[in-house]
């Protein structure tokens, strides 16, 4: 096994800077004050903002995509056929999108959807537009900008004109889109006049929004959950290191408790036997707070939100009023019913906001709760941006990406050298065409100053050509159409930049968690500005020399 790419426990620091190549095929880290345990890349915890676990006395968890990481070839596909079908016979669509069929590959999280213009963008940190898309056609440069160069479109992409793709649960209406955006413009007449891509993308939407809510997706994801999510044996030992450490563990969810059951089971390792309800799952919880019709995240970090709290019956799914999340007094004893292993650990609610879920695991202060999500605006953004609880995003794709990035960082050294030899040569032209234009008309003008500029500019062109060349060709190495998760071009995409400003900390999986002590102090590295960063790039240089 390759283990180069291993780096100690606390070293969550890269030091990778431009010319500090000492050539060996390992990385250079900051120092560990921890013992020599490696973790591989691509599951290390990375840091944006430091974290003291020691201050954490809760630790929640969101269920779908976090905990559960389902198959996007089998689920996604799932939701895909069951959107066309939709469409077709309830929205009126050609019978021919039948046959269509997914490739689930293609999409990724933080493209954005131009709704009206039947366009897929992808964009860097400052909302510009450097990859465009309308359907599976690429933009050409000059309609790209004609289109997206204005600042004051730029300040926007947000709703109800665009939709970001922001959940991996949004690939299959994303693809659904730019297949029906195709279709519409190569079969005039098939889709009526009246509904243009903007009504297109609404009726995806509602057909998508269906399949979630009338269990066209979550019957079969309960018949079978092994074809639909990934097993994960870490799990259960995670939950148990919380708790032992000393922290409440809970999960919040929008998924309904049938079917968070279900999948906490699954999960936890508890199959359905002779389909009897089970709920051993629940003892590694403290608190399980599932959605309701009415109450769903990100409005349930709402403190001011007045969704009703009721405790669920966990046998028959029925709800119990309960007073601020205290059991208000029932008639007849639910926990007779119980069998006896799933007996007395029984937290489980609906609805309500993060004002009792406070209450219930008495927590003191928002800054104490640490909750791992998968959903920059669902999970992530709101929790920390207004309660101020620590956050931890969950990126499946960064697993991937990190062993690309890894594999590719001779090339990256490549493209820095080309764009400084690029902006070197462009400064040269400049100054000597400012210096030709600053003259007077009579002063003597040295011929060999404009024979110097062609072969300036003929050098400038070589290399901008061979550096847009590497650079495409490094981007579809991760992905053929879209590039690098967390770039665009060589600045980090807005994806990227949602993920420093809202995630405290970010990795591939949960389970990573397990690989790290319970009291771990997280600490982010070094910020660099660009006058810094050139001072230290050199300082390094001049070490190696
Ligand atoms: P969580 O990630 O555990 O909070 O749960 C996500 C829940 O939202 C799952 O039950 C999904 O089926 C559901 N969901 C995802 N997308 C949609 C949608 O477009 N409409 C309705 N429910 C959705
Ligand atoms: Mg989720």
């Amino acid at each position: 096994m390759d283990k180069s790419h291993e780096i100690s426990v606390q070293d969550q620091i890269p030091l990778y800077l431009p010319g500090n190549d000492s050539g060996k095929d390992t990385c250079t880290w900051s120092s560990s004050p921890e013992p020599d345990q490696k973790i591989d890349i691509g599951k290390q915890i990375f840091c944006n903002r430091s974290l003291n676990m020691k201050n954490i006395v809760a630790v929640g968890f969101d269920m779908d995509y976090t905990l559960a990481q389902y198959k996007p070839e089998t689920f996604e596909t799932l939701a895909y056929q069951g959107t066309i079908k939709k469409l077709v016979s309830d929205l009126g669509y050609p019978k021919e999108l039948l046959k269509w069929s997914f490739d689930w590959k293609y999409m990724v999280r933080g493209l954005v959807l131009d709704k009206k213009r039947g366009n897929i963008l992808k964009m860097d940190r400052h909302k510009y537009v450097k990859v465009a898309y309308h359907g599976f056609n690429e933009l050409s440069k000059v309609d790209k900008v004609g289109t997206y160069g204005n600042t004051l479109v730029r300040n926007s992409f947000d709703e109800p004109n665009y939709a970001l793709i922001d959940t991996l649960f949004s690939l299959a209406e994303a693809y659904l889109f730019a297949q029906l955006v195709d279709f519409k413009d190569n079969h005039p007449g098939e889709i009526p006049e009246h509904v243009d891509y903007a009504r297109m993308y609404k009726d995806v939407r509602a057909a998508v929004d269906m399949c979630h809510r009338d269990g066209t997706l979550k019957q079969m994801v309960a018949k079978d959950p092994k074809r639909y999510i990934n097993e994960d044996p870490s799990i259960v030992p995670i939950l148990q290191m919380l708790r032992a450490s000393g922290r409440a563990v809970f999960l919040v969810t929008n998924s309904f408790w049938d079917y968070t059951n279900i999948v906490m089971n699954f999960l936890c390792g508890y199959p359905m036997v002779d389909g009897r309800t089970i709920f051993g799952w629940l003892q590694y919880f403290d608190v399980v707070i599932t959605g309701s019709p009415c109450s769903a995240k990100p409005s349930f970090f709402h403190e001011e939100n007045r969704a009703n709290l009721f405790e669920v019956e966990p046998e028959t799914g029925m709800l119990i009023n309960t007073d601020n999340g205290s059991p208000m007094p029932q008639v007849g004893d639910i926990m007779a019913r119980l069998l006896p292993e799933d007996k007395g650990v029984h937290k489980i609610f609906q609805g309500g906001s993060v004002g009792h879920l406070h209450k219930l695991l008495s927590v003191a202060s928002s800054s104490q709760v640490l909750y791992v999500g998968d959903h920059i605006y669902g999970d992530i953004l709101r929790s920390k941006k207004v309660l101020g609880w620590r956050t931890m995003l969950v990126v499946p794709e960064l697993e991937k990406e990190v062993k690309l990035l890894w594999e590719s960082r001779n090339t990256r050294k490549e493209l820095q050298f080309l764009r400084s030899e690029r902006d070197r040569i462009e400064d040269e032209i400049h100054r000597l065409k400012w210096s030709l234009k600053s003259k007077n008309p009579n002063d003597y003008v040295d011929p060999k100053i404009s024979s110097e500029l062609d072969e300036l500019e003929l050098e400038r062109d070589k290399v901008r050509s061979s550096h847009q060349d590497a650079q495409r060709k490094l981007h579809q190495r991760f992905h053929k159409v879209w590039g690098q998760l967390m770039k665009t071009g060589y600045q980090n995409s807005r994806f990227a930049h949602q993920v420093e400003r809202f995630a405290c900390l970010y990795t591939s999986q949960v389970s990573n968690l397990g690989l790290c002590s319970p009291d771990k102090y997280y600490r982010t590295s070094e910020d660099f500005m660009p006058h810094e960063f050139n001072i230290v790039a050199y300082e390094l240089r001049d070490m190696e020399m």
